[in-house]
């Protein structure tokens, strides 16, 4: 047994029912579930006897952040010059051959250093979402970099196997059988999914988008989750192209396609959903169907601006995604909500003007920057980024602080220069709305992983030497 007390916070912001946010409040950890939270005075007599006490007095603590949506691998290919400027396809165009160069070191090192710049960024549990499986690479390559640095997994099981000849995008030699990708899907589901609660590692079946596999390969991968019980991950209606591309060849939209192939319902996630129509977004919000928002990857590939607010009006669950390394190119999760509020509200801004009846009875124009600032506020990423993002998991043990819960949460230093004159009138508003900060700890079921700034299971240094290297060697130089 182990325990841990997170001793006198300036602020906990713990994203329960209430989004309740207490002062002065400690939190005291048993091995890996919150035992009691609330006034330090108001501690187990035993907490201040804990094996590690942190003294948060100047610190902001929230709920480890949740990023339903990443390519972890593609850290190796950041800021490609052929493709900075390259829309979606392009953009998958110019990588795919470079990708067909990956190996199992380069997938298990990308992993690692994709996980760190989320851990220190404040992200406890990540999704990752592996498509490509040249040259010997395993799903497994990246569960085991996950359990070695310690962070919460869910790994999905990506798959493509309708390559050019048959009319998809990817070069054929990166697509797979798809007897074999249903086969090997099976083995990593029964090697290491765990469902139980406060399970490390989830799996999840996630064939990749619409242009990179068959009809079939969809139908047969939700009927394989179903029946081990895990949940389904796709990308869907990413921009015009990607609507296009399912008008001309399944003569329908995205929304339309998913639902007649069973891939809407409370255990399935779509990434970006930029071009959701008005039925999409009741089918979603009828089916209980989860969304990952990836507000940078969708500005930087030029996508659009998803409609966030009205998704949310309608009740269907969304969480935050870094998107790959090369389509963002950070993985930092802070950022990525303050990038969730500030795209929300340039979107609201390039509505048109409605005409609305005040309480008065008198006709007013609205213009949309009259609405824009109250259309995602900094409390709205942040639960986007906690509870929103475990929702989407399909997770009940973690995105809030409460008794009972997984230890996952994250330690802000409100000393630090991004907090300076903001964190005096609202920390949580710093948090969201100044400079994104790093972590000053993070705790991962109950470990500290990150620890006065510094990752505390592995060795940065030579692990980005290492990582720069390979992606030199996977680029040709
Ligand atoms: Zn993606």
């Amino acid at each position: 047994m182990t325990t841990l007390l997170i001793h006198n916070a300036h602020t906990v912001a713990t994203q329960d029912d209430h989004r309740s946010e207490l002062k002065n409040a400690s939190i005291y950890i048993r091995d890996n579930r919150i035992e009691a939270i609330g006034p330090a005075a108001a501690m187990p007599p035993e907490a201040l006897q804990a094996d590690e006490v942190i003294d948060a007095r100047q610190h902001l603590v929230t709920p480890g952040l949740v990023n339903t949506h990443h390519h972890m691998y593609q850290s190796l290919t950041r800021a490609i010059p052929s493709v900075q400027n390259a829309e979606l396809f392009g953009w998958l165009q110019g990588l795919y051959p470079l990708w067909a160069g990956l190996t199992p070191e380069m997938i298990h090192v990308s992993t690692q250093v994709a996980m760190a710049e989320l851990l220190l960024s404040g992200c406890t549990t990540s999704s990752d979402h592996l498509y490509i499986y040249p040259n010997g690479v395993r799903l497994d390559d990246s569960i085991e970099a996950a359990r070695a640095i310690g962070m919460r997994f869910v790994a999905t099981r990506g798959s493509m196997s309708v390559g050019q000849s048959k009319g998809g995008l990817p070069p054929d030699r990166v697509a797979e059988d798809e007897d074999f990708i249903l086969k090997d899907t099976q083995r990593v589901i029964e090697t290491h999914h765990d469902g139980s609660f406060g399970a490390m590692t989830h799996v999840a079946v996630a064939p990749c988008s619409p242009f990179s596999v068959s009809r079939d390969l969809m139908r047969l991968s939700a009927e394989l989750a179903r029946r081990y019980q895990v949940r389904l991950h796709t990308h869907l209606a990413e921009n015009d192209h990607d609507l296009a591309y399912s008008r001309e060849k399944f003569g329908c939209t995205p929304t339309q396609y998913a639902q007649d192939l069973g891939w809407l319902g409370h255990d399935v996630w779509h990434a970006h959903c930029v071009k959701l129509d008005d039925e999409g977004i009741s089918l979603f919000a009828a089916t209980r169907t989860g969304v990952a928002h990836c507000p940078c990857s969708n500005m930087r590939l030029a996508s659009g601006i998803a409609p966030i607010r009205r998704m949310l009006d309608a009740g269907v669950p969304v969480g935050l995604g870094v998107d790959g390394c090369a389509s963002n190119d950070a993985a930092h999760m802070v950022n990525e909500a303050r990038q969730a509020l500030l795209l929300a509200r340039v979107g609201r801004a390039m509505q048109p003007a409605e005409e609305r009846t005040l309480p008065s009875g008198e006709r007013k124009t609205f213009f949309g920057c009259d609405l824009g600032p109250a259309e995602m506020t900094a409390r709205d990423v942040l639960h986007m980024a906690t509870r929103g993002g475990a929702e989407v998991l399909g997770r009940k043990d973690i995105g809030s602080l409460q008794v009972g819960m997984c230890a996952d949460l994250v330690l802000f230093d409100l000393q630090t220069l991004s907090f300076a004159g903001g964190a005096v009138h609202d920390p949580v508003g710093a948090l969201l709305l100044c400079g994104s900060p790093q972590t000053d700890y993070t705790v991962v079921n109950g470990k500290v992983v990150v620890r006065q700034g510094q990752l505390a299971t592995v060795d940065l240094g030579p692990l980005v030497e290492r990582h720069n290297a390979l992606a030199l060697l996977l680029c040709g130089n």
